[in-house]
Formats: C-alpha cells, structure tokens, sequence
C-alpha cells in the first residue's frame, strides 16, 4: 500500500457512518487500513450499480469480486432461492444420501461443458476449496494406480487459485506465501505467459510460447516426470492482471503435459460461463482439461458454491479402486448444499435462454474498444482483454521496464478518481482490472468508459506534477 492509496479516505462520511477500528479481520486488507479509513460499506445492489450506506452510488464494472455475473438484483435467483429454503434449506451429500438439486445439478454441468466429455461433478463452496478439492483428486487418482510418488504440482507464476493453504501455495503471487510459510513444498511454479512482460526483443508471440514450453519441459524433466502430477492454469489470468495467453500457448503447453502423463486442471473459476465470449475458456483456447475449477458465475455469487468437474479416465480409477480403497473421504457439509444448487440450476437456466455467449459478444466489443481506444495514454502500458475481461497496466515510457516508483501509488490513485466518480475497480499495484456483469447495457458501458477517461485524465496531471517535483 502507498501513501497515495490513503487518498482514498472517506472525510465526507456523516459521524454515524463511520466504522474506523471495526471489529472484522478483514480479508485483504492492510491493519492501517481499518484503523486509518473507514471501510466503503456496501449496502445495496441494481443491476450493474451497487450502493454504499450513504446512498451513493457506484457502477460496479468487477461484478463484485469477478463473479455477479447476472447483476445486482435478478429476480429468478431470488425466488429459486427462496423456493427452495422453503422446502428444504439443507441436507448434506454425505454417504450416497442427497438432494434432487444437487443431482440435478451435476447432470446440468456436465451437459454445460463440452470442450470435451466430463463424467462426474464433485461440490464446493468456493473456488478455493475447488483447487484444493483438485489435489485431493489427483493424489487419491496416482495412489490408486500406484504411483505414489507422482504427486507435484506445477503452477503459473501470478497466477490466482485462491488463498487456502494448498490454493494459496497453487497461486503464483508473492503476497500470498509471505507470511504464511508457504508455497507447500509440492508446488513449482513456471513461467507467466504475459508476452508485453516477459518477450525477448525481436521474440513473436508464437516463440515466446515455445519457450515457455520449453521451460515447462526443462522443469519436468529436472524434477523428473514420474514425480509431476498436474500442471493447473487459469485460461486467462484474473487477479495476476488479466493476462492472456499468447498465440498457441496452451496447445505447445498441453502438448508438455501430455508427453509426461500430467493432468491438466483447467481453472475455470472467471472465465466459466461466458466471460471471455465463450461459454468456458477451455472452448476458446481449445483445452482439454482432464479437471475443471468452477466457483463465481456457476450461481452468479447468489449463493457460495463451487464445483469440480471430473473427466471418465480419472472417475473410472476412482470408482474402480473402490473396494479397495474405501469410500473417497472428501467433502463439505455444505457439498451441494440444495439453496445453493438451486441458484445454480436457476443461474445455468438463465445463461440458456438469455443466449449469454451471444450476449457477452454483442456488448464486449463497445467495452473493449472504448477502453482500448485509451491505449495512448502516456502513462499507460498496455491494456488487454477479451470478451467483459480487460486490465490496464500503467507504467512510464510506455514499457514494462519502466515502472513508475511504488512509492507514487499511480494505480492506487486511478481507483481512488474512479470511486470519486462513482465506480468501483479492482487495483493490484499499477495494474486496474474490470469484469462487469453480463447484464451491462451499451449506456453502462459509455458511462464506464467516460469514468475511466475523466480518471485517467486526472491521474495523467498527478503523474505530470509528480514527475516535476
Ligand atoms: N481460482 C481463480 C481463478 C480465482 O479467480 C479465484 C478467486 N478470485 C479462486 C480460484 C478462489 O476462489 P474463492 O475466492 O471462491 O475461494
């Protein structure tokens, strides 16, 4: 955090609103924070718009934390959720007892993903617990076929796959292991593919690839493929900075994989359900995962739930070996949880007849090019994105090799003129991500671009007057 991020302060809040020094641990955020400034509390949401105690209001281009796809208040989310309290707010999913919304459920996912055929769909709460929940799997998966060393993970470094301890450990950002002894030491991180970042001079993006493969390759081998279990990658990169795989990425990635006999888990927990403009992100960069994450818009964040999805080969080996080795002790009370199902139906019901691929693709391009449109910035490095996914990265020079001093809080300040506006984004360092729901109109989308723009002009002179001083 810079002292520019204190800029965000909130003096114009009325004395009974005020709740420096609350009693919440808050997740993260900095101790400073919640003593120095009062927190911006969320009080109501419409549509694309959420509003905070004091009434007012902000165009909320995250959709929460990437994950209310449908917006701030979809009737049909509410009464399915309401219906089902009704009749029967919990039951769990232990022992071959269930509930019909959590079978239901199952088979509605499994129809839902086609990038290739998945047998079986395991339930959580969040996307962490999905990850962890793909460890679990994959060690159950090689113990049962006797290969009880085949059991390291190789991740991505800025990579997000959540913040429990093997999530965490998963996860590629610096921020996450320090302080909490962490990565676990069965995780190796690669390369991030971020080719504005990372390219050598005169490098193509297809050989920038290749050389990313490559390193995966050298890393197996180092380590020794009969020790790698799986390599898990977001398809695009959220909270690392919406970073896109560069041309013919996954395909020479997969192809590494493959040759070791290393799973693939597909993190699907942004990308699912029409994010980038299909209806999963292993549709557009042709992935055939043998695992999939999926949290957020499974329920449009009505209600917590996550799930796994489970390719035959691996479903067949742990039904098979199951005299053997007992039942597969995993699982949450909150497993398939019938509520959250029912949101879940009710939310994959609506992406159906809302058409939500066509949907995302009619309103992406006035998204994408009216943000892109301020690429010449000065002050900006690269803005990048696809289908409602984009990040703007902010920097000098227009290079990734000249950041503006930490210390200037550039980022910081752009988020701060954007809430003053009356929108809310997401800020890591220099870097401003966005994933507005799908419900977003075409005037929503003006309104966010010219707060973006008047926010934008604003950090440009506060960049001038720092450089000056
Ligand atoms: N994977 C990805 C790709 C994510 O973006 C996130 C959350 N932002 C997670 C996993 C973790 O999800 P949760 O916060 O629901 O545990």
């Amino acid at each position: 955090e810079s002292s520019l991020a204190k800029d965000n302060s909130t003096d114009d809040v009325n004395p009974d609103q005020r709740f420096k020094g609350h009693d919440m641990l808050a997740p993260f955020t900095a101790g400073w924070q919640t003593t120095d400034l009062d927190p911006l509390i969320i009080d109501k949401s419409e549509g694309s718009y959420v509003y905070d105690i004091t009434g007012k209001k902000y165009l909320d281009p995250l959709a929460g934390l990437w994950c209310t796809a449908l917006g701030g208040n979809e009737q049909r989310l509410i009464d399915a959720a309401t219906a089902q309290l009704k009749k029967l707010p919990f039951y769990h999913s232990f022992w071959n007892r269930t509930t019909k919304p959590s079978l239901d459920l199952a088979k509605e996912l499994l129809q839902f993903f086609t990038a290739r055929k998945m047998a079986k769909a395991f339930f959580v709460n969040s996307g962490s617990e999905a990850n962890d929940t793909q460890v679990k799997i994959v060690w159950y998966y090689n113990n049962a076929l006797g290969r009880p060393n085949k059991k390291k993970f190789i991740a991505r470094a800025k990579s997000y796959h959540g913040s429990t301890l093997i999530a965490a450990s998963l996860s590629g950002l610096p921020a996450l292991h320090q302080n909490f002894d962490l990565p676990a030491p069965f995780v190796l991180h690669t390369d991030c593919p971020h080719y504005w970042r990372y390219h050598l001079p005169g490098e193509t993006e297809e050989e920038f690839s290749t050389r990313l493969a490559n390193n995966l390759e050298e890393l197996i081998l180092k380590e020794g493929p009969d020790t790698i279990a799986a390599f898990i990658a977001e398809p695009v990169m959220g909270a690392g900075g919406v970073i896109l795989p560069p041309s013919t990425y996954f395909e020479k990635i997969q192809a590494v994989v493959k040759k070791y006999d290393i799973l693939f888990i597909a993190d699907e927990v942004i990308c699912a359900f029409g994010r980038l403009g299909t209806m999963f992100g292993c549709d557009k960069y042709n992935i055939k995962p043998d695992l999939v994450s999926l949290a957020k818009a499974l329920s449009s964040a009505y209600m917590p739930i996550g799930a796994v999805l489970v390719s035959p080969e691996i479903s067949e080996v742990i039904h098979s070996q199951s005299n053997k080795l007992g039942s597969f002790s995993h699982g949450f009370t909150y497993s398939g949880s019938p509520v959250p199902c029912a949101v879940a139906i009710e939310t994959l019901k609506i992406y159906k007849e809302t058409n939500i691929v066509e949907k995302v693709n009619k309103i992406s391009p006035r998204f994408q090019d009216g943000l892109k449109a301020f690429s010449d910035s000065p002050i900006i490095g690269e803005i990048r994105g696809t289908g409602l996914i984009l990040g703007t990265e902010f920097t000098d020079n227009k290079s990734p090799n000249d950041p503006f001093p930490p210390e200037w809080g550039v980022g910081a300040y752009f988020g701060a003129q954007c809430q003053k506006h009356g929108m809310l984004v997401r800020v890591a360092g220099d870097s401003i991500m966005m994933s507005p729901p799908y419900i977003i109109t075409p005037e929503e989308v003006d309104e966010l671009i010219s707060i973006y723009g008047k926010a934008l002009r604003e950090t440009e002179k506060k960049v001038e007057e720092l450089k000056s001083q």
